[in-house]
Parts: C-alpha cells; structure tokens; sequence
C-alpha cells in the first residue's frame, strides 16, 4: 500500500485531475490511498472571502464566493449536485460570518475546511470517470486533532486507530481523502495549518502502514534551491529525513516541516515528484544520509523576515533575561526562528508580525529594542557540516561582501543559518549556489541541464 498526495497545482483544472488519474491509474496494483490538497488558490481565495464578509464588505464577500464556485463547477463538475450543495452550506457560513463581523479561528477551520472537502469528493468522481474504483472519505472521520484551530496536531494513537481501520477498504478501492482537514474529539473541523497536506498524506500513510509516502506536486523533487529564489538549482536524489525537515522547517515549502515527523517514527520512505513528469524519479527521503562529496544538499530561504534586537538596559545580561524575553514572544503567540546571543543582548527572528506592536511594547519595559523588518533567513543544510571544518568561513568568503547578521549553526549540526537583508537575498543564494553546487555529486544530485 502508497500514499499518494496531490498538491493544488496538480488538482487545478479538470486536465490536472485527468493527469493525476492516469498517474494513479498506473499504480493501482501498489494499492494508493490518495490524499488532495484544495484546488488551485482556493485555500486563499475561501480566506479572502471570508475576511471581505468579516469586514463589512458582504456584496464583495459573495461575488467572490459565486466565483469561486464558477471555477469550481467549471473543472471539477457538479457531482450530481454535491458541490452546489457544498457552496450553499458555505454560502451561509459566510452570511454568518458577514453578520457577526468576527473571524474566530474555529470559523476559519470551518471556511478553509471547504477547499479540501470539495476537492477530494471531485478527484474522486473523476477517478470513477477514468475507470478507476475509487470512495471518497472525508478526512475529518480519521484525523483527529487538538483544538489550536489552524494550526492543530494530530492525536496520533486515536487517529492511527481510525486510519488503520480503513485498511481494509483500501485493500480493494482507491481510497480518496483530503489533506490539511481533520476533526477535534468534540467534532469540530480544524486544519492542521498552511501547506498541511503533505502532512495528512504521512499521517495517512503511518496509520494505513503503507510501504512509500509520495508528494505529487509542480516541481522535479527537493531542489539545490528555492526555484522562486534562484532558477537552475540541481534536483536532491535522496536526502535524509533530519536535513529534509531542517530544510522545510527554513522555507522550503515543497514539504510542510511536519511531514518528516509519521514517516520517521514509522520508517517509511517519503517520495517527492512532478505530476507533470512523472517519470522523473524525483526525490527520495530516508532515514540515513547517504554519504556525498558536496557540503550541502541544499539552500533554503526564508524572506519576509522581521528580526528584532533586544539589548539589556543594565551593562551585562541579567540573570533571567532570556527567559523574560521569550515570555513575552509566548505570550503573543509569536514563534521565533532564529536566535542569537551576545554579551549584552539577544536578536531573535519572527515572520508572523500580527503583534510587534504589543511584543515591543512589553521588551521596552526592561530593554531597548529594535526593529528591521524586510530581512531574509539563509539556511544551508547538508549532513556534512558536522566533519568539515572552516564551512563558516568559506561560506562568508563566498558572499563577497554582502552583510550577513544573526549567524546561527543549530545544534542538530546539520544547518548554518543567517539572516541577511532581503535586497541580497537573490545574489547571496546564487553566490552561495556557484560556489558549494558547481560539481555536484552524481549519486546524490542530478544536474540541472
Ligand atoms: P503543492 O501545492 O503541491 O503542495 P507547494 O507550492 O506547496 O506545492 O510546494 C512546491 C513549491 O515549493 C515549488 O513550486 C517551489 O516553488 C517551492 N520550493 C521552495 N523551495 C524548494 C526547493 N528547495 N525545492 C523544490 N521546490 C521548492
Ligand atoms: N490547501 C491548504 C493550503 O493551501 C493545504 C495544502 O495545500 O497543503 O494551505
Ligand atoms: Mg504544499
């Protein structure tokens, strides 16, 4: 048994879904349960409209919404009135919603929550179509979350209890579930964050114990670079889970971060590919790194960044100054990403700005802080870092005098981190790439032609 996930991409337009038949349709007999992500932008779109309800602009809300659902009935089909259905129930959600004027984070699990509960019964439908013996399931009767709606983690023993259950469905029929969407114990819809469908497709594939968890998505495989950075980078053949993780963990969204966490605990191999190539191999993830004459496996980056610098008002780091500061960050439910230390003060990191404001307010009672937005994390990833000496040096020499901030080598001694300003994003990357990918090695990399 596979797991095979479909990003939005590859379940855009009716011709994407026939494709990602067909893909199936040649591996029924390794017995696929197929995880869906929402087609196209739809996950956005539902946000978007939903936020125009929220703020008093109804009219706009529902002309969006009846868009929506135009492009929806257009590639997907009607499925004999289910999806009409489907946009009836949404459509009074987003009155609700435009009446309330509050967008809770239970309601935007509930909104969101449509995109993969549409897409998943239409890949379904047209699997039937193409000839294939597929039932759709809906994902919130199997994954079953906490409630930190938009960002809720599995209850792994409840849920590999239900999934296994399904075994001996999938033992005959393609099952079709959709990604990111799970339930609370109570019942309510939740999702398990942005990207997390990759994520549902390794929970799936822990708990149905399948053989190979693969990503289906727009692009070759794990990549030397970020392709929205850099054109040209080189395709990863195989990485280890540890430097996959760290990678996605730093912005490569090809993997949402959590999807490492089922396939290692159950070793089951993870698999990225092209539905528009699919007969690319691709990239396989595994437990071990397999040895490789390049430092690196690859550059992740992460611009939009905001780091802030916080120095002590006394002289010297006063005992329990760490742990204040990152109180505060807690308490805003602000995540950091990176931090650094010196004698007198500590910068740290954050994407989600939502509360600077009130962060700052509560530093600037016992530091002086500042601010720079528009930064840009660098993070080079590669199992080598460990046993070569002088990598930081050869690193910095290689940028030629872009001003690098924040370096940080993570303890798991598999990532050197910095931070440097977004405008220099591109040109670090490139110099980063001509330097440590100019000869890459053939068993672990397949050049870029
Ligand atoms: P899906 O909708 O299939 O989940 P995503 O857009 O979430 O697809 O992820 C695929 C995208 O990840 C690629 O199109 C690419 O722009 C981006 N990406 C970022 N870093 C990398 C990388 N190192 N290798 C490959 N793709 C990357
Ligand atoms: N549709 C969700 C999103 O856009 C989940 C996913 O695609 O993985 O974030
Ligand atoms: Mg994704």
């Amino acid at each position: 048994m596979i797991v095979m996930k479909f990003g939005g991409t590859s379940v855009e337009s009716a011709e994407a879904i026939s494709r990602v038949a067909s893909i199936v349709k040649a591996r029924v007999d390794r017995r696929p349960v197929v995880v869906v992500s929402a087609m196209g932008k739809t996950t956005n779109r539902l946000l978007a409209l939903a936020n125009a309800a929220v703020e008093g602009r109804r009219d706009e809300a529902l002309r969006q919404l009846a868009e929506l659902e135009a492009y929806t009935l257009k590639e997907g089909g009607s499925l004999g009135g289910q999806v009409e259905e489907h946009f009836r129930e949404l459509t009074d959600v987003v009155k609700g919603l435009a009446a309330l004027g509050e967008f809770s984070p239970r309601s935007v699990d509930v909104v969101s929550a449509f995109g993969e509960r549409l897409s998943s019964l239409i890949v379904a439908g047209h699997f039937r179509q193409h000839g294939i013996d597929a039932v759709h399931r809906d994902a919130r009767d199997f994954i079953v979350t906490d409630d930190r709606h938009t960002q809720a983690a599995p209850l792994y023993a409840e849920t590999y209890a239900r999934l296994a259950a399904l075994r001996p469905v999938a033992e005959r029929q393609v099952i079709v579930l959709g990604g990111f969407i799970g339930a609370t114990t109570k019942g309510m819809t939740s999702t398990l964050g942005r990207g997390g469908s990759d994520f549902s497709a390794s929970i799936a594939g822990a708990g149905v114990g399948a053989e190979e968890i693969q990503i289906w998505t727009d692009v070759d495989g794990m990549l030397t670079c970020d392709p929205r950075i850099l054109a040209g980078g080189h395709r990863v053949k195989v990485i280890s889970f540890d430097e996959a993780a760290e990678l996605a963990y730093f912005g490569a969204k090809v993997l949402h971060p959590s999807t490492v966490v089922p396939a290692v605990e159950k070793n089951i191999p993870v698999f990225i590919l092209n539905s528009r190539r699919p007969e690319v191999e691709g990239t396989r993830i595994i437990r071990e790194a397999v040895g490789c004459s390049n430092i690196f496996k690859s550059i992740a980056c992460k611009p939009g960044i905001t780091a802030v610098h916080i120095k002590s008002l006394r002289m010297l780091m006063a005992h329990g100054f760490l742990s204040r500061i990152f109180e505060v960050f807690a308490q805003h439910e602000t995540s950091v990403d990176m931090v650094t230390t010196s004698e007198v003060s500590v910068s740290v990191t954050i994407d989600n700005t939502a509360n600077l404001d009130a962060i700052r307010a509560d530093l600037a009672e016992f530091a002086e802080v500042a601010v720079d937005s528009g930064q840009a994390i660098i993070c080079m990833v590669g199992a080598n870092i460990a046993t070569t000496p002088g990598i930081a040096g050869r690193v910095f020499r290689s940028l030629n005098g872009i001003n690098i901030r924040m370096v940080s080598q993570g303890a798991s001694l598999l990532n050197l981190s910095f931070v440097v300003n977004g405008k220099d994003l591109h040109a670090a990357v490139k110099a980063l790439h001509e330097e440590f990918f100019a000869n890459p090695d053939p068993l672990v990399f397949e050049p870029s032609a």
